[in-house]
């Protein structure tokens, strides 16, 4: 089942909470499916709830949405041809097609009071009805009855008027769906008392006005297709092709907004939301690769892909309906992927804010020091995210580094012999010039000398300069940190090993 009319794909969102990661891969997979076929990928903005509205969403919806890439033709902020693109203003377009149902007998008026609907629900339950739901009162009123109704003034919703009988079939492209009892879908609200539409009856009329041809959301949004179907017969509407992907997170609980969460080290659980990912250090170009094999495959052979790839070959077809979420570990291995990808520029670039976070210094500030372009090279093969930055590179920022100083008494010697060296290596480095070129042999030729294994030698010098075990390779630390500092850091190391020696 193909429309014959240009391509134009939607995400229809409603603001009632950050934007997750289940909403971006349908989001990339709209997006893909419109970039393949030169067609328009539109945002809509799904916010007639009127009691879910969590302002911050749209633009934490708009922001996740161009971090990854992903441009939208239509919608907010750049308006289109369909527009407005914000259900809560098109209430007019609402009331005139719900109005054009009823004249058409496909809907009706219905004044039943919440004490009723309560009753009836409590009714049902004790008689232990399967189809649970509205009992079409309101439906069979007569005209004079519904006059009288009219004229307390009693507040009404609109109902749709559902097939009494028979089946209501429908395509996935996707998949086999079997036909639905009619008598199951209880005439659903089209209009609520407040005059909002429900999320039914908006998302319709739009899909209609707004001439979507493909609709590929989640399948949490299967069992309201036998609704949507008979609303487009009611109006005599032309279906647009159905797709449904599987969920990769339950959206429960994406309605509340959680604070930034840390990732703990083996923890395999996806992030929920978008920003998370963002504020954890992943890349978009990894994410967008990441979420794009969560239920399509570009070859049989990788999982690597580019932006341009993916558009070249991406089909609705070819979304594996059963596939569900993939492990964090794959995402890292993805993540530090492109990061390698990366000019040392680019990357040094997109650590800063990461590591400005993490130092407390002004953004500016970090971008203008001359030891950042001299680290981003040595650390970029051991990055799985932008936030592992901070911890390998701090000691090159911060005035005064600590740590244990028996780290400092290298493995088989005593804190005397690891003195000993450490001021051989001292003298010989002050009178030399700081380049790895340079530093390299003659640390090597010093091991050599003092009978060490360079191990010993240059894990004494690691832990006096930067205060770890674990740095970045260590001629390179040495430069990135500048003669000055390597010689007063000598000092203060040989301070600690006299009091370690004084001490034992
Ligand atoms: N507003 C719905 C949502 O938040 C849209 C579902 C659809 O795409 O039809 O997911």
């Amino acid at each position: 089942m193909t429309s014959n009319h240009p391509v134009r794909v939607r995400m229809a969102p409603s603001p009632t909470g950050y934007f997750h990661l289940g909403g971006a891969r349908t989001a990339l997979f709209n997006w893909l499916y419109a970039r393949h076929t030169g067609g328009k990928f539109i945002l809509r903005i799904e916010d007639t709830d009127q009691t879910r509205y969590v302002p911050e969403s749209l633009q934490d919806t708009i922001d996740s949405l161009r971090w990854l890439g992903l441009d939208y033709d239509e919608g907010p902020e750049i308006g289109g041809d369909y527009g407005p693109y914000f259900q809560s203003q098109r209430l007019p377009l609402y009331h005139q097609w719900s109005e054009w149902l009823i004249r058409e007998g496909h809907a009706y008026r219905c004044y039943c009071s919440e004490e009723r609907l309560d009753a009836l629900r409590k009714e049902q339950a004790a008689r232990k009805e399967d189809a649970l739901g509205y009992d079409r009162h309101c439906r069979f009123l007569t005209t004079r009855e519904r006059a009288e109704m009219e004229a307390t003034g009693a507040r009404a919703v609109v109902r749709f008027a559902m097939p009494l009988e028979g089946q209501t079939a429908f395509v996935d492209i996707l998949r086999k769906m079997k036909p639905w009892e009619n008598s199951q879908v209880r005439d659903p609200i089209l209009i609520k008392s407040d005059g909002f539409p429900t999320y039914h009856f908006a998302n319709v009329v739009d899909d209609h006005f707004m001439a979507i041809t493909h609709i590929l959301r989640g399948d949490e949004w299967l069992s309201s297709v036998p609704l949507h179907v008979n609303l487009y017969r009611a109006f005599g509407w032309e279906m647009p092709v159905y797709a449904h992907v599987p969920l990769i997170l339950d959206p429960s609980g994406v309605g509340k907004l959680s604070k930034r969460k840390k990732r703990t080290e083996g923890n395999e659980d996806l992030l929920t939301f978008v920003r998370e990912y963002r504020d954890a250090g992943y890349l978009p170009e990894a994410m967008f690769n990441f979420l794009a094999v969560m239920g399509w495959a570009y070859s049989p052979d990788t999982d690597l892909f580019s932006r341009e790839q993916a558009v070249a070959k991406f089909d609705i077809v070819d979304i594996n309906p059963a596939a569900g979420a993939l492990p964090m570990s794959k995402l890292d291995w993805m993540n530090g992927h492109y990061i390698r990808q990366l000019s040392p520029a680019d990357l040094g670039e997109r650590l800063l804010p990461f590591l400005a976070e993490d130092l407390g210094w002004p953004v500016a500030a970090l971008a203008a020091d001359p030891a950042l372009p001299l680290l981003v090279p040595l650390i970029q093969e051991r990055l799985k995210t932008l936030a592992d930055a901070g911890e390998l590179v701090d000691f090159a920022f911060v005035a005064e580094i600590s740590y244990d100083p028996q780290m400092l008494v290298a493995k088989g010697l005593t804190a005397a012999q690891s003195l000993a060296a450490l001021e051989t290596a001292h003298r010989l480095l002050s009178g030399l010039p700081f380049t790895v070129e340079v530093l390299e042999p003659a640390l090597r030729d010093l091991a050599v000398e003092l009978s060490l294994k360079p191990g010993q030698l240059f894990g004494i010098l690691r832990v006096a300069t930067t205060g770890k075990n674990v740095a970045p390779p260590l001629f390179g630390s040495l430069v990135a940190l500048g003669r000055e500092r390597t010689l007063a850091r000598c000092t203060q190391a040989e301070q600690l090993l006299r009091q370690l020696e004084a001490g034992s």
